[in-house]
C-alpha cells in the first residue's frame, strides 16, 4: 500500500459500514500521524427494525461519531442522502464532489461494491445492498468531479485535482495490504460503540458480535492481520 499521502476521506454509505474492517486500516493510519474524516452519505435511518427513521437517524449519526473518536478521526460529514435508496448518478456525484473539495483528500477511500459478497461461481451466494452498490460507483466517478470545474458548476467549493489514489476495500486476493496487527482491538471498540444497533440485530453480547465481525474482515494468513485493498488513480 503506498504511502505517500498525508489525508485521506473515507466513504461509506451507513453508519457502521467503516467498522466493518475498514477501521483497523483507519486506526493503524492515524497511528502513523495521517489525518482521516469520514463521509457518510446516509444516516443509516431505515436500518433498526421496529425504530421509526427519524429516531433512528439521529442515534446512529451519534453512534458513528463515537466510532470514528475511537480511531482517532474526529471530523465526520454526513450528507442528507436517503437510506436505502442511493441511487448512482449525477446528484449523488456532485454531493460527492462538493464534499471531496470541502476535506481535500490526498486518497478516497471506500467499501467494498461488487454485486456480491460471496467468491466468484458460489451459488447461491450473498447480494451486496444496493446503496453499497451505487455509492461505490459513484465515489469513482465523482474524485474525477471533484477536480473539475465544469462537470458540476453550480458547486461553489474551489475544484480539488489532489486525489492521488482511491482505495476500495477488498478482501479476496487484495493487490494492496495495510498490516493492521497491533489495531485489531482499536476497531473492535470502535465498533462496539454501534451499541444499540448491534444490540437490535443480535442477541449476542456486543463486544462479542464486534469481536467476531472484526475477525471476519481482517485477513489473517500467517496469523498476520491486513485490511485490503484495490487502488485506482485518482
Ligand atoms: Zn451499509
Amino acid at each position: 500500500m503506498p504511502d505517500d499521502w498525508q489525508s485521506a476521506l473515507v466513504v461509506a454509505a451507513h453508519p457502521d459500514d467503516i467498522e466493518y474492517g475498514l477501521a483497523a486500516a483507519v486506526a493503524a493510519w492515524t497511528a502513523a500521524g495521517k489525518e482521516v474524516h469520514y463521509l457518510l452519505a446516509t444516516r443509516g435511518e431505515a436500518g433498526m427494525a421496529g425504530l421509526p427513521p427519524e429516531e433512528a437517524g439521529p442515534l446512529r449519526e451519534e453512534e458513528e461519531r463515537r466510532s470514528a473518536a475511537v480511531v482517532g478521526v474526529t471530523e465526520v460529514e454526513f450528507l442528507d442522502h436517503r437510506d436505502g435508496v442511493l441511487v448512482a448518478g449525477p446528484e449523488l456525484r456532485r454531493d460527492l464532489a462538493g464534499a471531496i473539495r470541502r476535506h481535500r483528500p490526498e486518497m478516497v477511500v471506500t467499501g467494498y461494491f461488487g454485486a456480491t459478497w460471496s467468491p466468484p461461481g458460489l451459488s447461491p451466494a450473498y447480494v451486496n445492498s444496493a446503496d453499497h452498490r451505487a455509492l461505490g460507483q459513484s465515489v469513482l466517478d465523482s474524485v474525477a468531479d471533484a477536480g473539475n470545474e465544469w462537470i458540476f458548476p453550480e458547486l461553489t467549493e474551489a475544484r480539488w485535482p489532489g486525489v492521488q489514489y482511491i482505495a476500495v476495500s477488498e478482501m479476496l486476493d487484495p493487490p494492496h495490504e495495510v498490516e493492521v496487527g497491533d489495531q485489531v482491538e482499536k476497531a473492535v471498540a470502535s465498533l462496539c460503540e454501534h451499541r444499540r444497533y448491534l444490540e437490535l440485530i443480535s442477541d449476542e453480547p456486543v463486544d462479542m458480535q464486534a469481536r467476531q465481525i472484526v475477525d471476519m474482515s481482517t485477513l489473517t494468513e500467517d496469523d498476520r492481520r491486513r485490511v485490503g485493498f484495490r487502488l485506482y488513480w485518482g
